[in-house]
């Protein structure tokens, strides 16, 4: 069981979006006591620094966490709905 439930108690999320052909991953933070410390900064392979952007900026977090609860019981991961979840950020950015 999990204390946050948004992020599994990781802090953070990580989303994958295409860009101009290219296959971006990157985090987004929890508003949870654990995603209070991923958000400080995020540094990428290529040293570009930044802060994480929240979630709740993309993802409605309360449907969200009733997937996640959900899955767990199911006792696993649906990777089609991962799918749909990023293809409607997709849809959201661009
Ligand atoms: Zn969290």
């Amino acid at each position: 069981m999990y204390n946050c439930w948004i992020c599994k108690d990781k802090g953070f999320i990580i989303v994958t979006t295409i860009k101009e052909g290219y296959k971006y991953d990157y985090p987004l933070h929890c508003n949870c006591s654990m995603g209070n410390r991923e958000k400080i900064d995020y540094t990428t392979d290529k040293g570009t620094h930044y802060f994480t952007e929240p979630i709740s900026k993309y993802y409605d977090v309360k449907q969200l966490e009733s997937k996640n609860r959900a899955s767990y019981i199911k006792g696993g991961i649906d990777k089609n709905m991962i799918k749909k979840e990023v293809d409607v950020l997709y849809q959201k950015l661009y």
